[in-house]
């Protein structure tokens, strides 16, 4: 398959089934945002649950927040992201197109009778470079005035670092511990595109590991190899994964150390997690800017210090991406091309399909007894419709690791044909045991 169809590829199927469809799409569209189908948001939950069971819930060290979206606007004066947030733009003054500097098809002096605009194809129609922030401003409270604007949160980061004293001494966590956040961000991307990679609404799933000072290279490390032994875990190709350390010029103002963690996609090899090492920069500044100490005191030693932080972290959208990409196969199969998303049984949409072999004999009954019992137990799906081979090929499209079939030794042994997803290799299970057969190849 080549892989500059590969996204089109995905993008139809996942329109087609209901994994992601375009933001107000009877109206057009609205530019580079998009809604999760009724699979999609099974398969991004999926992920979020997976995500937060391997940060919160199976470790003592790590506790959740849920911090508001809306923030004091002096956080983000805090943070770099008023003053450093930016992007130098150019725009023309003719067609009123706005470009990044950087952007290929300006190549030539901005301003300059060289500088050609691609759209209108006037010369010398650009602007000089400016500088354009990439936070979504709104206002709060009736009027529109300077001093009531606020923003929409960019990263999800700020709400932990703000709140990082409140839930330590509530959870009466000790250093080293961290604070894991899954939530929207919102960023006014010039550039965005590739689906669903670069957004202007998007989720992250952010993770801040307070740390003393001196120890954060060995907890960078420490999770820098844990987060890709996840990502590896979850099942994405190991060879399509490699790890890029930030060069001196990529490094973020706050950064003392990062790495990204980098897929192959179609488009080439690019971020979809990060994992820095900011310092105390962070914690340093909002003290600095709200005036309240924000310095940890350990009880053991007696000594005061601003905790570093150790981030990581991932955009679920972006990770959606990457899975259904991974997932993503065709194989000839009798004559025909069978689509198939070879999703980790655990974060597929749907875990089973059950299907009656015909609409007679009393199987569709005993299915749909099947598909009641299941459906309580897991995600499930009732198909009696066209030929069998079409079901399946259905559910394959979906990712649904199972398939169940009553057919006519249903009838004389109580048991049901299983079609595993991947291998379409067939098996019998006897009907009474078919939900533990399921949830233990489920790991649930
Ligand atoms: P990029 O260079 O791709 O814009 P970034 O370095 O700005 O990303 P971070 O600020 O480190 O990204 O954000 C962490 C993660 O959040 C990214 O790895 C990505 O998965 C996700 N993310 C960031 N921006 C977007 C976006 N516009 N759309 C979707 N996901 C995003």
């Amino acid at each position: 398959m080549a892989d500059t169809t590969l996204m089109d590829k995905l993008v139809s199927l996942a329109k087609r089934r209901g994994f992601v469809f375009q933001s107000s799409e009877i109206y057009g569209g609205l530019g580079s945002v998009w809604d999760y189908g009724p699979l999609g948001v099974e398969l991004k939950k999926n992920l979020k649950e997976r995500w937060w069971r391997s940060m919160v819930h199976e470790r003592d060290d790590i506790e959740g927040l849920d911090a508001a979206i809306l923030m004091h606007p002096r956080v983000w004066e805090a943070s770099g992201h008023v003053a450093g947030f930016t992007d130098p733009l150019i725009d023309c003054k003719i067609c009123k197109n706005r470009f990044r500097s950087d952007d290929e098809r300006i190549k030539g002096e901005p301003g300059t009778p060289t500088g050609q605009c691609p759209v209108c194809g006037n010369k010398g129609s650009l602007t000089e470079p400016r500088l354009f922030n990439l936070m979504f401003k709104t206002f709060m409270g009736p009027v529109e005035e300077a001093a009531a604007q606020i923003y929409l949160r960019p990263e999800t980061a700020q709400g932990i670092y703000v709140n990082y004293l409140n839930v330590q001494q509530s959870s009466r966590q000790k250093v080293p511990f961290g604070i894991a956040q899954i939530g929207k961000a919102f960023r006014n991307e010039i550039n965005p595109g590739n689906f669903i990679f670069r957004t202007r609404e998007f989720e992250q799933m952010e993770m801040q590991f307070f740390v003393k000072p001196g120890e954060d290279h060995t907890w960078f490390e420490y999770w820098r190899a844990r987060r890709m032994e996840w990502l590896v875990a979850l099942g994405i190709t190991p060879a399509k994964l490699r790890f890029h350390q930030h060069g001196p010029s990529e490094l973020a103002h706050y950064a003392k150390d990062a790495y990204d963690i980098e897929y192959e996609f179609p488009f080439g090899w690019k971020e979809f997690e990060g994992i820095h090492n900011r310092g105390n920069y962070d914690l340093s500044k909002h003290q600095e800017f709200s005036g309240k100490k924000l310095d940890y005191l350990d009880t053991v030693t007696n000594e005061r210090f601003v905790p570093f932080v150790v981030e990581t972290s991932i955009g679920a959208d972006r990770l959606a991406l990457v899975t259904m990409m991974d997932a993503y196969a065709e194989e000839a199969v009798e004559g025909e091309t069978r689509v198939v998303l070879r999703f980790n049984p655990a974060i597929a949409p749907i875990k089973a399909g059950v299907f009656p072999l015909v609409k007679k004999d009393g199987m569709p009954e005993i299915a749909r007894k099947i598909y009641d019992d299941l459906r309580a137990q897991m995600p499930s799906f009732y198909d009696e419709s066209g030929a069998i081979g079409r079901r399946y090929r259905r559910q394959d499209e979906a990712g649904t690791p199972f398939g169940v079939t009553v057919d006519g030794q249903t009838l004389t042994d109580q048991t049901v044909t299983v079609r595993h997803r991947d291998s379409m290799v067939q098996e019998r299970v006897s009907a009474d045991k078919l939900a533990a057969w399921l949830r233990e190849r489920l790991g649930r």
